[in-house]
């Protein structure tokens, strides 16, 4: 099977999914979306209610936050891939709970990156930095704030692969502080994308 055919596979489990007990409440599953041969993944933590509306990912107020900041860098979004942590939307949009995440990513994302195969996992936010950080071996990656517009080098699962942590987009819409910090954040990923000429 072809890398697309694989992607593909996994998409289409993703949308009958019903291993974890966020399936009762979605209307679509949220895949991913975006260049399979990219060299930049994007990780947020859920689908929200435009996201679950219609299936795919960063379509609301976060999502227009985040196109802005790729526009700013130069990305288009379809040159990088985005996805989350889990497929289905929270109720109310609470956080994933850890058994949530532990299925989710086992079935699905950890697999997503291993067909990828990307240099640099750009991770949105405290719960997918803690998820790809802890599951590359780092322990203490509670705080955010002490690890953002850093990049960590870890081997996830097999993978040798960068780790570029920074807020999650939506911050933005609770405290407009946060738009300095992920541009300025961002500004780094693209030194650090210039010297790797990915870009
Ligand atoms: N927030 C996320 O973390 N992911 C989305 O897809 C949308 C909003
Ligand atoms: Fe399946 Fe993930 Fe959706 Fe849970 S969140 S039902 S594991 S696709």
């Amino acid at each position: 099977m072809s890398k697309a055919e694989l992607m593909d596979r996994i998409a289409g489990e993703v949308t009958v999914c019903v291993k974890c007990s966020l399936w009762h409440g979605r209307r679509n599953a949220v895949p991913g979306q975006g260049d399979i041969e990219a060299s930049v993944v994007f990780v947020g933590e859920a689908p929200g209610y435009w996201e679950d509306a219609k299936g795919l990912p960063f379509l609301g107020a976060a999502g227009k936050v985040l196109d802005k900041l790729l526009e700013n860098i130069g990305l288009l979004r379809e040159e990088v891939f985005i996805t989350n942590i889990v497929k289905c939307r929270p109720p109310s949009n609470r956080e994933p709970r850890s058994l949530e995440i532990a299925t989710c990513t086992e079935l699905y994302l950890n697999s997503q990156i291993a067909l990828i195969h990307p240099k640099i996992i750009v991770t949105l936010g405290r719960t997918s930095t803690a998820y790809i950080l802890s599951r590359a071996g780092l322990v203490n990656v509670e705080s955010i704030t002490s690890l953002h517009g850093r990049i960590f080098d870890v081997k996830f699962i097999t993978l040798a692969v960068e780790v570029f942590p920074t807020f999650h987009p939506a911050s933005v819409l609770h405290n407009p502080t946060y738009r300095d910090k992920l541009k300025s954040d961002f500004q780094i990923l693209k030194a650090a994308l210039q010297n790797r000429q990915i870009i």
